[in-house]
């Protein structure tokens, strides 16, 4: 039985805002009629989930007016030859933005690949030097699916001050600097990092006002673990053996429950996306003055 009206955060909606504001800020900023920002985007072997992501960055930046330029390397890549692309591409004054599609294949050691990016061109967020800038609070570059789950609840009013969020999931790339941007000082929410050795996760799903799900497993969170009137952010993208794509929360159980939920897809997916785009805008802002 229902019991609550439960609001769909349309992450579809949000982002297109967000970028139709960076396509008129491109259109009229004097900064950008010497050029367009430009991202630059390296994808190595022929992944296809990959191959569908970058496709859709790259579609995303051409709606926007940002220039993108595709660096295509082949499965047998080695580490010293993606270096020197990325090297190349630091020095290479028309570009704002460098992003490497991950995952990498097995033989290429990604961490080591992130360190040769430059930080002033890394609007993935994920350099060490990015990373540090988050953790002590200094400008920079955040990682875009954390920012955009940030981004969301701003545009949709949720207050986060003295709230409780739990965030399930410990990686780099979402559940880490999830958890950081939440407790920044303004955000001001109190921070439970929840992972996979975590104990009792449905009582501690139970206390969270704002529940954010980032561990890649199908409708792993119940309905029944939440708190009445929570709102539920849902990072997971999971593909089913019928090819049907859903999150890490059950969706059904969780509406009438949640205050407000983002769906999958078109919730944090269409964000992330955003925020690269947003990040490179700033980046090219930066070096044009
Ligand atoms: P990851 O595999 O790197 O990390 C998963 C985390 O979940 C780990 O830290 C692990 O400790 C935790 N975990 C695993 N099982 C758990 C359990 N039973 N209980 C509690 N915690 C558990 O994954 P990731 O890169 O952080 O991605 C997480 C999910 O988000 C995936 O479904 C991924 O596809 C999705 N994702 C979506 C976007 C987007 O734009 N929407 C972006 C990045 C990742």
């Amino acid at each position: 039985m229902l019991t609550m009206d439960t609001v769909k955060i349309s992450g579809k909606e949000i982002s297109q805002q967000l970028r139709g504001e960076l396509k008129k800020e491109i259109e009229n900023a004097i900064c950008f009629q010497k050029r367009a920002p430009k991202l630059a985007a390296v994808l190595v072997g022929a992944f296809a989930p990959s191959k569908i992501y970058v496709a859709a960055k790259e579609k995303a930046c051409k709606e926007t007016g940002i220039a993108s330029q595709l660096y295509q390397l082949p499965e047998s890549t080695s580490q010293d030859q993606l270096h020197d692309c990325l090297e190349s591409l630091n020095l290479d004054p028309t570009i704002d933005g460098i992003l490497l599609q991950l995952p990498l294949p097995g033989h290429l050691d990604e961490n080591q690949a992130i360190l040769h990016i430059h930080p002033d061109k890394d609007v993935d967020g994920l350099h060490p030097i990015s990373l540090g800038r988050l953790l002590s609070g200094q400008p920079g570059f955040r990682p875009c699916t954390p920012s955009g789950v940030m981004h969301m609840l701003h545009e949709t009013g949720v207050s986060m001050k003295w709230k409780h969020a739990v965030v399930i999931g410990r990686s780099t790339i979402v559940g880490k600097p999830m958890a950081l941007l939440l407790a920044e000082k303004g955000a001001d929410c109190t921070v439970t990092l929840a992972h996979s050795q975590t104990q009792n996760l449905p009582e501690l799903c139970q206390k969270a006002d704002i529940l954010i799900a980032a561990l890649g497993k199908p409708e792993f969170v119940r309905g029944s673990w939440l708190k009445p009137g929570s709102v539920v952010i849902d990072v997971g993208i999971n593909r089913l053996g019928d090819g049907k794509i859903v999150g890490d929360v059950a969706f059904d159980e969780a509406f009438g429950v949640a205050s407000a939920i983002t769906p999958v897809p078109g919730g944090v997916g269409p964000m992330t996306i955003a925020m690269l785009l947003k990040n490179t805008v700033d980046s090219a802002k930066k070096r044009l003055g």
